[in-house]
């Protein structure tokens, strides 16, 4: 007995001594089969009791289930002391120091197109406009005959569209088929005051064309419109956009749907008007091109030019956002850079949004 007792001993002696020594889970599971797993030291001692007398193995079975129960509640100590110090460690590692400065969210803003054609919508929903959009995949009649340029017209060939595998479709190459569509939908109603801004393509890129732009077209058709009312109209217009100091003027031009046609200039952002490369020395430059409505494009809006008048106007998104922004590239605006796009989170045309 006593050599049964020395032998519990020194398996109990090495047994601690491993897990004293055990400094992590894997180790205490690994000790915890080696001595009470299927085939551990001590329950293969158990299963061998079943050859001793009986009278023995009574004995022996009471002194290795004694030395069962204590490597059980030791290995669960252990396993409990190793829980707590790996959780310490893990806070330890996680620990916040109050006192450093936090990390700022980064704050989305919108960009300089979006903020650009906005502005010009805040000012003509005031004066009692409606917005107004069409399809971006239009019709040839929509886009040209309607306007008043018959197929052949020289203004076909200088717009150099993009068509599509669909007989008689086209990427529509202003926002001006809207003008049709939004009298359509009028069907002869009055006033006629219709804002409709969008994207539209042209085969052109360079640092001043992208192949798509953004327009926003006006159309305002009631008795008695004038050239006055247009002039009043975008005078208004751009001086609330660009600021009261901006002065304009109104040169002749032409275009297939309007008669008589103008362009409206702006003095010069770069120059103040003084003369410079950006407005080739004159202290000018072109901001939008507009007109009285031609008759051809009443009728085929259903509109009687006996009757009624109206002007239309069409202006560019990207070159009103690079004179807010100060930009010099028009590619800038279709990069999306965000180095670039964040500088404008504050600064709106040099003042602060
Ligand atoms: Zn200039």
């Amino acid at each position: 007995m006593q050599s049964k007792t020395s032998t519990d001993g020194r398996w109990w002696d090495w047994f601690e001594e491993t897990l004293r020594t055990a400094r992590d889970l894997p180790a205490i599971q690994s000790l915890r089969y080696q001595w009470l797993g299927k085939r551990g030291q001590l329950t293969v001692a158990m299963k061998e009791l079943a050859q001793l007398p009986a009278e023995q193995r009574r004995l022996r079975g009471q002194q290795l289930n004694q030395l069962r129960q204590r490597m059980v509640e030791a290995l669960d100590i252990r396993q409990r002391e190793i829980d707590i110090e790996t959780e310490a460690a893990l806070l330890n590692g996680e620990r916040l120091d109050m006192t450093m400065p936090g990390r700022p969210p980064r704050v989305g803003l919108l960009h300089p197109l979006t903020r650009a054609r906005r502005r010009i919508e805040d000012v003509l929903l005031r004066m009692g406009f409606s917005l107004h959009y069409g399809p971006q995949v239009e019709s040839e009649w929509y886009n040209f005959e309607a306007l008043n340029i018959p197929a052949g017209h020289p203004a076909r060939d200088m717009q150099d569209s993009f068509f599509v595998d669909v007989p008689n479709m086209v990427l529509r190459t202003h926002t001006s088929p809207v003008q049709i569509r939004a009298m359509q939908q009028h069907q002869g109603r009055l006033p006629v005051k219709v804002l409709a801004p969008g994207v539209v393509y042209r085969r052109d890129d360079d640092a001043t064309h992208t192949p798509m732009f953004q327009q926003v077209e006006g159309l305002v058709i009631d008795h008695g419109i004038g050239l006055a009312d247009l002039k009043g109209t975008l005078t208004t217009m751009v001086r609330e956009v660009l600021g009261e100091r901006v002065e304009t003027r109104f040169r002749s031009s032409y275009f297939p749907f309007t008669e008589p046609s103008v362009e409206m200039d702006v003095t010069c952002a770069a120059c103040g008007g003084v003369g410079c490369r950006t407005c080739k020395a004159t202290g000018w430059v072109e901001i939008l091109g507009s007109g009285m409505v031609h008759p051809v494009v009443l009728a085929n809006g259903g509109y009687d030019a006996s009757v009624v008048s109206g002007f239309a106007f069409g202006l560019g998104i990207e070159r009103l956002a690079m004179r807010l922004f100060g930009l010099d590239d028009l590619r800038l605006l279709y990069q999306n850079d965000l180095q670039f796009l964040q500088q404008f989170i504050r600064w709106e045309g040099g003042r602060q949004a």
